[in-house]
């Protein structure tokens, strides 16, 4: 942790580091991506202006290649051989396994027996790439018996391998880190939105698994007037049992390294999260989303499976875009929350990713 730490902070100082990653997300990932006013979603919810920040056009359908082209390159200034990364839904498994390749560097990939089975497609699309995709076979057999794998893998082959978290959890500096290469979203989107001419937005809201793609859009703009709306997956229901809110019904716990809200039972044995999601299916969340849920600066949210069904069919017909269905959870929260907004207000949300990967999955589930 010191070596990465003091690595990290080496290359956050370091102009030609900044420059290199700069060249990459543009040429290589597609950024700057567009801040899209969509005007039927604003009338839709009774708002003034209405902007998505469209991280679905990056490179491999979603924010996560922001933060594994980051790790890559620190990877090679810290002269590792050998690429790690847990994975659920596979997303974060593919953007890590498509920057190895970039780069030419081996690359093997944790992920649950059970998301092997569901994800088939995320499998074949790692191994197309050059990875080697590990099932876990252990504890419930999902994405977090992969982490605990992936840090076991990691503890033993820390001289040559970097481990590439894929969101702002675990042990620090990783919380940090990925906020900080996650953070180009929220950079964009506050000079994107002033050159709309809207300043700070009334709102920004974003979709919270592990909390990275929010707290990019979020922590730029922490200092400004913007309220800020984190939704996390309530699953069937958080009367249920069936849900991943971790900030909504957590209790402050330690997970995977680092003092944040946690799905437990009494004794501090983590419970299993559930979403229709894979993306948000995760029992603890980043430790400065608790933070800033504790400051009460950003107001976090819970929206069920039906929510994120609604959100999909919402964005699909009035926009022509179709979310992937992560953030259709913040979009199906605002669909049923109209009444939160003023007639002036205007709102960003984040949309983090892609419907392709879940077409699949959201046919079988609804009647077209
Ligand atoms: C992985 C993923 C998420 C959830 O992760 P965060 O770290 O909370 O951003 C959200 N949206 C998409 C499209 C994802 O792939």
């Amino acid at each position: 942790m010191d070596e990465l730490e003091s690595a990290y902070r080496g290359a956050k100082k370091d102009p030609r580091f900044k420059k290199e990653l700069a060249h990459y997300l543009h040429h290589f990932a597609g950024r700057p991506t567009p801040l899209t006013e969509t005007r039927r979603l604003a009338k839709l919810l009774g708002v003034r202006r209405f902007f998505l920040k469209r991280e679905d056009l990056m490179h491999t359908g979603s924010h996560k290649i922001n933060n594994t082209l980051g790790q890559v390159l620190l990877t090679l200034k810290m002269k590792k051989k050998r690429v790690i990364a847990e994975t659920g839904a596979g997303q974060h498994g593919v953007a890590t396994a498509t920057v190895c390749a970039l780069f030419g560097i081996q690359c093997d990939v944790y992920m649950g027996e059970e998301d092997v089975h569901r994800q088939a497609l995320n499998v074949f699309r790692m191994k197309l790439l050059g990875a080697r995709v590990i099932p876990v076979k252990t504890g419930s057999r999902t994405l977090k018996d992969a982490v605990n794998e992936a840090i076991r893998d990691w503890v033993t082959n820390v001289r040559d391998t970097h481990y590439i978290i894929g969101s702002v959890i675990g042990p620090h500096p990783y919380p940090m880190m990925v906020r900080d290469f996650q953070s180009v979203i929220g950079r964009e989107t506050a000079a994107q939105a002033k050159k709309a001419g809207i300043g700070a937005p009334d709102y920004l809201v974003a979709c919270v698994g592990g909390g990275s793609n929010s707290i990019g859009l979020f922590h730029p703009m922490l200092k400004t007037r913007s309220k800020m709306i984190g939704v996390e997956a309530a699953g069937l229901g958080l009367a249920t049992k069936q849900h991943a809110a971790t900030l909504s019904l957590g209790h402050i716990g330690v997970l995977h390294g680092s003092k944040s809200e946690v799905l437990q039972d009494k004794d501090g044995q983590i419970n299993l999260a559930h979403s229709i999601s894979a993306g948000l299916d995760y029992p603890g969340v980043g430790p400065e989303h608790a933070y800033l849920k504790m400051a009460r600066r950003v107001q976090y949210v819970a929206a069920t499976d039906q929510d994120a069904l609604l959100g999909v069919k919402a964005l699909s017909r009035i926009e022509g875009i179709i979310p992937a269905l992560e953030p259709a959870h913040a979009i199906g929260y605002l669909v049923r929350n109209k009444s939160l907004f003023k007639k002036t207000d205007t709102v960003v949300l984040c949309l983090s990713g892609r419907g392709d990967k879940d077409v699949v999955q959201i046919s079988e589930v609804m009647p077209s």
